[in-house]
């Protein structure tokens, strides 16, 4: 079943001589369970399609279907509310709410939705993640990494049926870039999650099921 689709998405920042085409024309249809990860070099679009998929931006023509409802249709609110639901985001911008401890931090989603909190499973992502003794801290307490890891449990945690990530191993060393990568993966295959994350590091994409290239704002198509 295809949960991510998008058609003939375009996106232009500004307009006249100072126009930007991010995106042109990307027709593109991701599996349920899918891992794929999305790479090109920087200014290829690549930042601007993972915030389309996750309703962050509206395309400027286009549609983007996630789990067959076109989002680029939605309210602000409702698209709020369905974003919640569906869609877990691992991304380096997204800072973590300084006033609350990592613990407060990587439940947040959860509470906002209103939903149960599984104590035992979020003990287990934090202890991959090396992060059980520091759940009290502060975000400011933690070193970039650490925050980093905050936001993968974050994303985690709430078991959405589709995780978008932004270089989600950037800030962290190859050996705890390898345990996320894992960990990634095996939430993907355990709950059945598509994950879309973009990364520049090709040893990191070579493991993905599938890696979509972007140049230019289009994507292209390898075999
Ligand atoms: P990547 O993530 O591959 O580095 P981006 O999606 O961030 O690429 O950017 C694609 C193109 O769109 C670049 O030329 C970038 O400068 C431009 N761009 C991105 N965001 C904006 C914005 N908010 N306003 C104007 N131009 C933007
Ligand atoms: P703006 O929309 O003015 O850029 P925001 O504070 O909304 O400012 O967003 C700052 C950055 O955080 C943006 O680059 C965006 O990609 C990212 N962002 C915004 N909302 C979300 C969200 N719900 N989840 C993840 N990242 C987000």
């Amino acid at each position: 079943m295809t949960i991510l689709k998008t058609e003939n998405l375009t996106k232009i920042y500004g307009s006249g001589d100072n126009a930007v085409h991010a995106l042109q024309n990307v027709n593109l249809a991701i599996e349920n369970g899918e891992f794929a990860a999305v790479v090109g070099t920087s200014g290829s679009g690549k930042s601007t399609l993972l915030h389309m998929l996750g309703g962050l931006d509206k395309p400027t023509s286009g549609k983007v279907f996630v789990d067959g409802k076109d989002i680029s249709s939605l309210k602000d609110e409702p698209l709020t509310i369905f974003r919640r639901r569906k869609i877990g985001f691992i991304f380096q911008a997204y800072n973590l709410v300084p006033v609350l401890n990592l613990y407060e931090n990587i439940v947040l989603p959860l509470e906002l939705d209103g939903r149960k909190i599984d104590k035992d499973f979020v003990a287990q992502i934090t202890d991959t993640l090396g992060l059980s003794k520091r759940l009290n801290a502060l975000p400011n307490q933690l070193s970039g990494g650490q925050q980093q890891r905050v936001a993968i449990a974050r994303a985690l945690a709430s078991a959405p049926a589709i995780i978008l990530a932004d270089e989600p191993t950037g800030n962290l060393d190859s050996k705890t870039s390898q345990d996320v990568l894992s960990l990634l993966k095996v939430s993907c295959k355990k709950f059945s999650q598509t994950m879309v994350m973009i990364t520049h590091n090709e040893e990191i994409a070579q493991t993905a099921d599938r890696i979509i290239h972007i140049e230019d704002g289009h994507v292209i198509t390898k075999d």
